[in-house]
């Protein structure tokens, strides 16, 4: 398509969002964004810092220290985040950050945060952006959204394979527990909450592969140019 989109895949944990906005950014030659990078980088910061984050002036100063931007890796071929310059694309992804993420990803002073930056990395176009709430907050006029879901049992046993090649010490209870607290925190916080945009599309990934769900979805950007055309 010679006009640049935006595309956004929101979901719930765990559905493969990232893997199929990775491919689909790859095919199409635009940035990827994964903004659930951006609230487990400012867990990790709140953590680190011992941020008391119920109280609303501690946050506002931890938030006027947190930079984030996200850096191309040539020999991943990933984009990765960094936090106040540190490259932290791989302890964002512990357990203990995402026993806590949800609850820093409610507080409406980190959401606005977030948002004005996820919306400034939008302004050219040519993005794929996935996330909780990128098709109803941050892009609500994406010219593609695409909403993700898939069995509980799945998801678990994706996460499950992906934590464990890190944490051996993992149990699959652990992993259930946490993608059902995230998913309830998720879609009942007041601001932003989880659900799809009345204009998304509806992906369910239980039964189909990698390569069937990107192609699904090359041929909605497909269709899309026609129109346009
Ligand atoms: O996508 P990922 O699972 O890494 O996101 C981690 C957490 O960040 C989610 O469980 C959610 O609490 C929060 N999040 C959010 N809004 C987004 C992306 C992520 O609230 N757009």
């Amino acid at each position: 398509m010679a006009k640049k989109i935006i595309i956004t895949i929101d979901g719930w944990s765990s559905c493969g969002k990232s893997t199929l906005a990775k491919q689909l950014a790859k095919k199409l030659g635009y940035a990827y964004i994964d903004s659930g990078a951006m609230y487990r980088a400012i867990t990790l910061f709140f953590l680190r810092n011992h941020i008391d984050w119920t109280d609303e002036k501690e946050v506002a100063e931890a938030l006027e220290q947190i930079h984030l931007h996200f850096e191309h890796n040539e020999k991943s071929g990933q984009s990765e985040i960094f936090l106040n310059e540190e490259n932290v694309e791989y302890v964002i992804r512990d357990l203990v950050i995402a026993e806590k993420v949800s609850d820093v990803a409610s507080i409406a002073a980190v959401r606005a945060a977030a948002v004005a930056q996820q919306q400034k990395m939008g302004k050219k176009k040519g993005i794929v952006m996935d996330g909780r709430d990128i098709g109803t907050t941050v892009f609500p006029n994406a010219e593609l959204k695409i909403f993700m879901t898939a069995d509980i049992a799945t998801r678990v046993e994706r996460r499950f394979k992906e934590m464990f090649e890190k944490n051996p010490n993992i149990t699959i209870e652990e992993v259930k527990d946490n993608l059902e607290m995230r998913d309830y925190i998720d879609s009942h916080r007041e601001v932003s909450p989880l659900r799809k945009a009345d204009d998304a599309i509806l992906l369910n990934n239980t039964h189909i592969s990698m390569e069937e769900q990107l192609n699904f979805a090359l041929n909605l950007v497909k269709e899309l140019k026609e129109k346009v055309s």
